[in-house]
């Protein structure tokens, strides 16, 4: 799947907020989030504060496809990760120099979503979440609904930012309903974060790709890199 490949590929940039390069919690240590959605079945997978898998977008994979449950966490899902042939790692390996994670403050979630020329979407999001976060915190990353949703009807989007707002708000979910009810993309993305910063007072971005037509983004951070491909 596109977004999962992106994701992964993501997964691997020091610079970016998730895999290698994650930013630390309160102990000092790395907790990755990760979460995809397939648009054709309503299909979810998420993993959740993970410290010893290697690519967290992988496992939040094979939590979809084995499809029991939604999400995993902790030692339950590193247990499945493994049973699962999944590779695994030392946590030390995802912390880089100290200095850069102070640097990376700010820094923010991957996420991809994708439409293929049958039309199906899909979304997949991967994070380090919030610089400082306490042990054992969970983002909106891995939650369907919250930080990514997909759905054929009507489009596949995800965000980044502050997590507890977007849980707070089913950000993810409201966008796709928006969708449904016939608003347009750029508009569904700017109403997204403008109810972020008015109801919830915080930052962040959202990425959507309609059914039909061009993807869109909209942010109230300083910056959001995002690309397009076909
Ligand atoms: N949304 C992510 C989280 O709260 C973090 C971020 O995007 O900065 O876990």
């Amino acid at each position: 799947m596109a977004a999962v490949a992106a994701v992964r590929q993501m997964e691997d940039e020091p610079l970016l907020n998730a895999g290698i390069g994650a930013t630390l919690n309160s102990d000092g240590e790395v907790e990755l989030d990760a979460g995809v959605m397939e648009g054709a079945g309503l299909r979810a997978g998420g993993a959740a504060c993970l410290r010893d898998v290697r690519h967290p977008i992988d496992l939040a994979v094979a939590v979809m496809e084995d499809g029991r449950h939604v999400l995993l966490a902790a030692a339950g899902a590193s247990r499945f990760a493994r049973e699962h042939g999944l590779e695994m790692c030392d946590p030390s390996i995802f912390i880089t120099d100290r200095k850069r994670q102070e640097l990376l403050h700010g820094a923010d979630t991957v996420g991809a979503v994708a439409r293929d020329s049958d039309g199906h979407l899909a979304v997949a999001v991967s994070t380090g979440g919030r610089t400082g976060k306490l042990p054992g915190r969970i983002g909106d990353s891995p939650i369907p609904g919250a930080g990514l949703y997909a759905d054929d009807r009507f489009g596949a989007v995800c965000g980044t930012g502050l997590g507890e707002a977007f849980i707070r708000l089913g950000l993810a979910r409201l966008m796709v309903i928006e969708l449904q009810h016939g608003m347009d993309g750029a508009s569904v993305a700017k109403g997204a974060i403008d109810h972020l910063g008015q109801a919830m007072h915080a930052q962040g971005g959202v990425i959507l790709i309609p059914r039909e037509g061009a993807p869109h983004a909209a942010f109230n951070t300083p910056a959001m890199p995002w690309a397009m491909a076909q």
